[in-house]
């Protein structure tokens, strides 16, 4: 990644999809020691109310250097431990434990080498064991924030997402703590299953997700939730944000997995640096195709929406943070988030908004190339055009 910054010149036009050190949020290790570190700034600073707000990861230790720390807290706080590589994804390399010799196989057994040898860094954490059902099944969410920059802090947050579940009814019987299909969420885990149903799939839009707990837990409380959400989102992001490396070329979509447990708390698991885009039903294709023409729309390359200092809603995507903006209005009633995606109407008005103000109009039709590199990284560069599409030709030119 570092190597495309240093001998890539990015020409004004030309946009890349990850800022350059991306990882200090995505990377398991990475993700917590920039949140332990805000919380504990906070805390120095007296400032404990907003420290209080830090609690939504799971105790959570690096391996092998804070193995005696671990040690420590496992004996005050036994019960099930998760154990993820830092440098995986999908699932891969996780396992469930209740005791700490389980862990000293794997010391032997697999990375924990002499010295000179290289060490695979892994994660420990406390396993969320009253997970949120439905039907008796967990499932994680997978929601989508795109951020345009670090400095000043500005993030958009896709209204639409998916529940991920499991194939397998919850339980946290011992002799189930090695089935990974009751236990990990992942769809990579999940297709594998013996009772996997490749028609439907094993997701559920987010919309239907809130409704149905609406229906159960009432507005007010599924509404707290949502917003809880979000403000983990912006929360995370201002954890990095003096961090991550600020460059006006950069923009990056973030995949983030987050746990409900049955107390209506929502727990960040990770944030993913390159959301899988791969659709495995009508509507997860649906979803993601909407979701990347609304992304080219905001990250407007082709400066249409100049004009407009950020706009609230862009297609599916709302504004969560603008740094510096303070919203004086505090929350609003309804958190954004799970709404209905009224995107093909909103981005009908935005074309009728920019068009009064005489702007070259071709939203939704970028013209341009990608250029794919190793590793997920692509960088778009938008054609410099003279042409220009009148209003009465956008009336006349289907959206879809
Ligand atoms: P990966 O990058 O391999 O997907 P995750 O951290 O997202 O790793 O974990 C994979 C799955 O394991 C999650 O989707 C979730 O179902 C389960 N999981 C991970 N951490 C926890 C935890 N602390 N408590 C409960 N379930 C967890």
């Amino acid at each position: 990644m570092h190597d495309y910054f240093d001998h890539v010149h990015l020409a004004d036009h030309q946009r890349i999809n990850h800022f350059r050190n991306y990882y200090e949020l995505t990377r398991k290790d990475l993700l917590i020691k920039n949140l332990k570190r805000m919380k504990k700034n906070l805390e120095r600073e007296n400032k404990l109310l907003e420290a209080s707000m830090y609690n939504f990861f799971p105790p959570t230790y690096a391996l092998p250097a804070e193995y005696g720390l671990f040690v420590e807290e496992f004996k005050k706080n036994p019960g099930v431990w998760i154990m993820k590589p830092v440098g995986k994804a999908q699932g891969k390399g996780i396992f469930l434990f209740t005791k700490l010799s389980q862990i000293s196989e794997w010391k032997k057994d697999h990375r924990w080498k002499t010295e000179s040898q290289q060490v695979e860094n892994y994660i420990v954490q406390k396993y969320i064991d009253n997970p949120y059902l439905v039907g008796g099944k967990k499932f994680d969410l997978r929601i989508y924030v795109l951020v345009l920059s670090y400095a000043p802090l500005k993030a958009y947050l896709y209204r639409s997402g998916f529940a991920r579940f499991t194939n397998a009814r919850f339980t946290m019987k011992k002799e189930d703590i090695i089935n990974n299909f009751v236990h990990l969420t992942n769809f990579s885990i999940q297709k594998h299953a013996p009772t996997y149903d490749s028609k439907n799939g094993t997701k559920w839009p987010l919309l239907n997700l809130k409704l149905h707990m609406i229906t159960k837990h009432g507005e007010k409380a599924v509404h707290d939730l949502f917003h809880q959400i979000q403000e983990l989102i912006t929360r995370s992001l201002l954890s990095v944000q003096n961090v991550i490396i600020q460059d006006k070329h950069c923009f990056e979509l973030y995949g983030y997995d987050i746990l409900i447990d049955e107390l209506l708390k929502p727990w960040l698991l990770e944030v993913n640096a390159s959301p899988s885009l791969a659709a495995d039903t009508p509507s997860d294709y649906t979803l993601k195709y909407g979701m990347l023409e609304d992304l080219l729309t905001v990250v407007d390359m082709e400066r249409h929406l100049t004009t407009h200092s950020s706009l609230k809603q862009v297609g599916g995507f709302d504004l969560l943070v603008e740094q510096g903006k303070v919203d004086s209005k505090g929350r609003p009633s309804q958190p954004l988030l799970g709404c209905f995606n009224d995107r093909v109407e909103q981005l009908r008005k935005l074309r009728k908004v920019v068009a009064t103000l005489g702007k070259p109009l071709q939203l939704l039709h970028y013209k341009g190339f990608l250029d794919r590199f190793e590793g997920g990284i692509y960088i778009y560069s938008a054609y410099c055009t003279t042409t220009f599409w009148t209003t009465d030709h956008v009336c006349e030119t289907p959206i879809y």
